[in-house]
């Protein structure tokens, strides 16, 4: 059912496109510049036959965490815009060159984590500029964003939502509907910006800045498409659009999901090789021990302590770990 409270107005543009009601728009948008570098955007837009509220959908931010992207193909082939209300906007490869390139967390064209750069700057790098044309193109222009991410090529991971306390009291409570009836077992609701995981530069961070809810998903990772994974992510945004009451029906859910109230990141201290003692999704005490870093000899340089209690949601798989680099990500668990 479409929101009476809304007015029908004309479909909105992005990149100053936009679809007839119950029209579909498929488009490959150049970003960047010469003086910058230059790569392309695939945008889809598909307008509802009735008026409702715009859903923005990204994945590829990370141009290597694939589930998403597959998730958002998925997506626009199965949605009928009979029976959409508003409009999805999707881009399912933000960094385009990323994923052209097989590079997993940086974008080729200028080595810069195109999740740490938001809200980006016009006269910036490639990864800025792409990011200041994102929010604006895109993320200003929507009443919800979905920002799918997975483990990268050296990653697993198990399946989780996060979302960010903005201060906004309306946009964090639908920001938090969002992200339960994404459906996954791990919610992170992260308050302030953010205690061990640092939202800073993220887009979700910059979204919500901005007055939009936004949720990031988490599924898969180690450059796969398990079906499974992307079914994951695909009856999370079936159940955003009926949440949001773009689609009929009530979002169903499977999960009853355990609560996280903030991530902490244990990093190398040295440039090594590194042997995970934990898988994602296992549960873990503070001071015990979930890796051993060793030496370019192959020699035990030290043991990795858990610097607190709670879930494993990540862990670096390649043994390759660089001083700084995160070894896993550790949810810690609300009360
Ligand atoms: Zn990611």
């Amino acid at each position: 059912m479409s929101d009476p409270t809304r007015p029908a107005g004309p479909p909105k543009t992005f990149f100053g496109l936009s679809a007839p009601p119950g029209g579909r728009v498929e488009r490959l948008i150049p970003v960047g510049s010469p003086a910058v570098g230059q790569s392309t955007l695939p945008l889809i837009i598909i307008q509802g036959a009735k008026p409702g509220p715009v859903a923005a959908f990204v994945a590829g931010l990370h141009g290597a965490e694939y589930v998403g992207i597959e998730a958002l193909f998925r997506l626009a082939r199965d949605l009928k815009t009979a029976e959409l209300a508003g409009t999805a906007v999707l881009i399912p490869i933000v960094n385009m060159p990323a994923f052209q390139a097989r590079r997993a967390f940086v974008c080729p064209i200028d080595d810069r984590n195109l999740n740490r750069v938001f809200p980006g700057r016009p006269d910036g790098t490639f990864s800025e500029v792409l990011a200041a044309t994102l929010m604006e193109e895109v993320v200003g222009r929507a009443d919800c964003l979905v920002d799918l991410h997975g483990g990268d090529l050296v990653e697993d991971l198990t399946p989780f939502c996060l979302c960010l306390e903005s201060g906004r009291v309306d946009v964090d409570r639908l920001a938090l509907d969002l992200a339960r009836v994404f459906d996954l077992p791990i919610i992170g609701a992260i308050r302030g910006r953010g205690g061990g995981w640092n939202a800073g530069g993220s887009l979700m961070a910059a979204a919500a800045a901005r007055g939009v809810p936004v949720i990031i998903a988490e599924v898969g990772g180690g450059g796969r498409l398990p079906e499974d994974d992307v079914e994951r992510h695909r009856h999370g945004l079936m159940n955003v659009l009926r949440q949001m009451k773009m689609l009929p029906g009530w979002p169903t859910l499977g999960t009853a999901p355990v609560m996280v109230a903030d991530m902490v990141w244990p990093l190398s201290d040295v440039d090594g090789v590194f042997y995970p003692h934990v898988r994602a999704g296992e549960r873990v005490r503070a001071g015990t021990v979930i890796g051993l870093l060793h030496d370019y000899f192959g020699n035990l340089i030290k043991p990795v302590h858990a610097p607190a209690s709670g879930l494993v949601m990540f862990v670096t798989t390649s043994p390759a770990v660089m001083r700084n680099g995160a070894l896993m990500g550790i949810g810690v668990l609300e009360g």
